[in-house]
């Protein structure tokens, strides 16, 4: 199959809106493929070479991508770097500079998308010495026999920023589509369920349109949890308050809410997979769990979850998430970190075990067996605390409790309700408490990409301190691309007058606009001048009736960092 009609479907991938429209394409081109490349081009229609849950990467930075953008097309480097700046985007700088290329190639072959694909997937596995040489000879093989419009999505894919919007809901609807002629919208709707419990389950679209080709809806149906790979876990949901979360079940177990990371544990023989909930495999990274795991767990075949802290090795009392997360990237000096962050892991589910899937076993039985293979090492490997009760007193001290122990709040769960993988159902709710709102400073900024490349994309907050004002984080969110609420055009009209100094993509901004933002937690940090960072802020609205002299201090913010978590009621 060409390469070309692959970019005919991203271009009109590109300058469509409609879901349907893309929808509709996408089928088209999927139910034409054919079935050696139906993979592979699912793959590429997410701009992927490898499912989103594979460490294989890439690996290849704008300075490669414009040196062999000046090698293939005879322009200076000097020149890329001036049509990237002005677009944000090689993709297009390659398309445009190819456009009036000084260089001409003489053969030029049609690209093919296994070719594409086959240079793609090479890229990301050379490594060691003169690896680099290899990577720009591989993308200058294809840029050479390209297209301009074919080497701005080649250069748009090797550096993993495609750009076209093809969501995973877009790519499941669209296998439907392609592979099922449901008639009436009940049945339609229950074709895409059955494609997306499948991709719950085996998070690849390139299998599931293989299987859904192929196998039909009975192959999908039988897809199933495999020991060693990994899947989309149930989500909570946000209740209100205790009392609503624990007034909407029957049975209601309540459990601490652990602030760490979500980990699934599969094991197999003398075999262990460590996996988070965005599906990463973390295996390597942790032998201290291997260790725990191997120790702790007597089913010699089992799925189980829990979430993972990391602990002081002194007092071990909680680290914030962040400490933990260095772990969970870190790709060498991993028995150090080990060392200096330890962890715990507190388990409170089950989803396989002996050779039995446990999806539809209620949550109380599920709890049942985990207890049975589980030799809890305490502090280190233990089950998750819990109380089930449906007294709310009781709730309120539990709930106090998990505060004071320092952690987030708690995990209402229904004892009666089944494991649904990848939703939020309903089935668990979380209650923690409700951050006070601050109102911060923005006192820098950065320029978006692509898209948004004209306007700024994620903005420095700062708070005061007399007349200073000292950096607590870096907000993306809560802004929108258009529509009602502050636009990304709005904040950028406003802040542009404020501009004071420019560097690469940041920008450094006179104090002049408060803003009023949510977040989750503050957290300590030494990298904010303040000494704090808010966790997840979000924008709420510009306080047009506030001045920077009547932000919050960093008073405030020590205050209330302190009364988090129970540490000061
Ligand atoms: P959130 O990340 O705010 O959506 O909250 C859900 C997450 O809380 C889960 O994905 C787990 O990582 C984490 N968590 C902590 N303690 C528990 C628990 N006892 N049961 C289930 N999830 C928990």
């Amino acid at each position: 199959m060409k390469y070309s009609k692959l970019v005919d479907l991203y271009e009109y991938l590109e300058q469509t809106s409609s879901r349907l429209k893309k929808i509709e394409r996408i089928a088209d081109f999927l139910r034409k493929a054919e079935t050696s490349v139906l993979g592979k081009v699912t793959l590429l229609i997410q701009g992927r070479i490898y499912p989103s849950y594979s460490e294989m990467e890439i690996g290849v930075a704008d300075k490669m991508i414009i040196k062999v953008i000046a090698s293939s097309t005879g322009f200076q480097e000097n020149e890329v770097i001036r049509a990237f700046k002005e677009t944000g985007d090689l993709g297009l700088s390659v398309e445009k500079l190819m456009g009036k290329k000084k260089q001409k190639t003489l053969i030029s072959r049609e690209l093919g998308i296994e070719k594409v694909f086959e240079n793609l997937r090479k890229l990301a596995k050379v490594e060691g010495k003169g690896s680099q040489d290899v990577k720009v000879s591989l993308v200058r093989e294809l840029i050479s026999h390209a297209k301009p419009k074919e080497a701005k999505y080649i250069v748009r894919t090797v550096l993993e920023q495609l750009r076209i919007g093809v969501a995973e809901g877009v790519l499941r609807d669209s296998i439907a589509e392609a592979f099922f002629s449901g008639k009436d919208k009940e049945e339609k709707r229950e074709i895409v369920r059955t494609i997306e419990w499948a991709w719950f389950l085996r998070p690849d679209y390139s299998e599931i349109a293989r299987i859904a080709k192929e196998k039909g809806l009975k192959g999908l149906r039988k897809v199933s949890i495999e020991i060693g790979k990994p899947y989309h876990v149930l989500l909570a949901e946000k209740a209100k308050d205790l009392n609503e979360a624990v007034e909407k079940f029957e049975r209601p177990s309540l459990e601490f809410k652990y602030d760490g990371a979500r980990v699934s544990i599969h094991r197999k023989g003398e075999e262990f997979w460590f996996y988070t909930r965005r599906l990463e495999n973390i295996t390597s990274q942790f032998p201290d769990l291997l260790d725990l795991a191997r120790k702790g767990i007597k089913s010699k075949e089992c799925i189980i979850e829990g979430e993972m802290l990391g602990v002081d090795p002194k007092t071990r009392n909680p680290l914030p998430f962040q400490m933990l997360s260095q772990r969970i990237k870190r790709k060498y000096d991993i028995e150090r970190m080990a060392k200096e962050i330890p962890i715990q892991v507190n388990l409170f589910d089950v989803v396989f075990c002996n050779g039995r899937n446990l999806f539809s076993e209620p949550l109380e039985k599920r709890r049942g067996i985990l207890e049975k293979i589980v030799k809890p090492i305490p502090g280190k490997f233990q089950l998750a605390e819990r109380l089930v009760t449906k007294d709310i007193k009781e709730a309120e001290d539990f709930y106090n409790r998990a505060l004071r122990a320092k952690q987030e709040g708690v995990i209402v769960k229904n004892l009666d309700a089944k494991y649904q993988p990848g939703r939020r159902v309903g089935y668990w709710l979380k209650v923690k408490p409700i951050m006070e709102t601050l109102d911060l400073v923005i006192t820098g900024a950065e320029w978006g990409t692509g898209k948004r490349a004209n306007w700024l994309g994620s903005f420095i907050l700062s708070c005061r301190k007399g007349d200073e004002f000292l950096e607590c984080g870096m907000m993306g969110t809560g802004i929108k691309e258009k529509g009602e609420g502050v636009t990304f055009e709005d904040l950028t009209k406003q802040l542009k007058p404020c501009i004071e100094d420019e560097k690469g993509k940041s920008v450094r901004i006179k104090p002049k606009i408060v803003v009023e933002v949510a977040y989750e937690e503050i957290q300590k940090s030494p990298n904010y001048s303040s000494g704090y960072a808010l966790r997840f802020p979000r924008l709420l609205r510009i306080r047009v009736d506030k001045s920077p002299s009547d932000a919050d201090d960093v008073g405030r913010i020590e205050k209330l960092h302190r009364q988090q978590r129970g540490r000061e009621f």
